[in-house]
């Protein structure tokens, strides 16, 4: 029998716990470690991710030449003080950038939950850590929560873009970003669930479309779509917004979509923007660039 988040609101009411200990308590029985030893985990985990983020130079590129250094564009950009957003959401779209374009470089990354879609948690929490000054300990709490709703929904649905396209990773992303923001706004466990859902629907039967199959176009950029999605669900959970769908069947219906989508929007490259005339010439021209490389003179 799947999990579900409603299982998991069930369970904080009797055990009189918050959504993010439900994950604690799991991490702690599934791999025999302390509170203490899961605590230190998610501490790495978010260190490696602010990390990545430090260290990122605007002059690398994927060794595909695709992309790279729109993160700092992004960044000059907001320093002239013409972004339309705030300076929330301003970071939030850098990292975004910064952490996707990480991994198209091949640099560390954290999968959250997957390499493709890595952008979009970071890209919440480090500004929420950075501006917001909350202690270290409330992002590791919301990065549990971002573990729970993830799990509920590989559960139940899918997190990989290659079984359910996009929405099941860059919409799965944005669900845990959404829920994250929610904790650390001090919302209920409810109103985590329902940003979940908010930000799944909004990205329902978004395609897996990568050109020349690279996780660079349109990845890359998907993930601030992701965290901007997930900012904005997050306060109108906060604001009372509810998902009329219950966050579950949400959840089922993304399935749903993923199991009937055609294959040639899961990864495969051969839909989408992969198939346009420009993802054929990039991905011709690579091929090309490869195969003159491996010629030997
Ligand atoms: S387009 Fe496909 S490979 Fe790229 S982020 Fe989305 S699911 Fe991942």
């Amino acid at each position: 029998m799947e999990l579900s988040l409603q299982e998991i609101l069930d369970w904080c009411q009797t055990e009189k716990k918050r959504f993010w200990e439900y994950m604690l308590y799991d991490d702690m029985a599934q791999r025999g470690i302390s509170r203490e030893e899961s605590f230190a985990y998610m501490e790495k985990i978010f260190d490696t991710m602010e990390q990545t983020v430090k260290t990122y130079r605007q002059d690398r590129l994927s060794a595909s030449g695709l992309v790279g250094a729109e993160g700092g564009k992004l960044e000059a950009y907001a320093k002239t003080g013409n972004m339309l957003c705030g300076s929330f959401m301003e970071e939030a779209m850098i990292t975004a950038l910064k952490m996707a374009e990480s991994n198209a470089c091949m640099r560390r990354i954290v999968a959250a939950p997957t390499a493709g879609s890595c952008g979009v948690i970071p890209a919440v929490l480090l500004p929420y850590y950075e501006l917001k000054k909350v202690p270290k300990e409330e992002i590791l709490k919301a990065l549990f929560v971002t573990g729970g709703i993830g799990e509920v929904i590989a559960q139940r649905a899918s997190i990989s873009g290659a079984e359910g396209g996009c929405q099941a990773e860059i919409g799965s992303a944005s669900a845990m970003a959404a829920g994250a923001l929610v904790y650390l706004q001090g919302g209920s466990d409810e109103q985590i669930c329902h940003a979940a859902a908010l930000a799944l629907k909004g990205l329902l039967g978004l395609v897996c479309d990568p050109v020349a199959g690279l996780v660079e176009i349109p990845c890359v950029k998907r993930n601030v779509l992701g965290c901007v999605n997930a900012i904005s669900c997050a306060d109108m959970a906060m604001a009372g917004i509810k998902s009329r769908i219950p966050p579950d069947e949400v959840i089922d219906a993304m399935q749903e979509v993923g199991s009937k989508m055609d294959s040639a929007f899961r990864e495969t490259a051969l839909g989408g923007l992969a198939a346009t005339k420009t993802g054929q010439e990039i991905m011709h021209k690579l091929m090309e660039t490869e195969e003159d490389a491996t010629i030997t003179p």
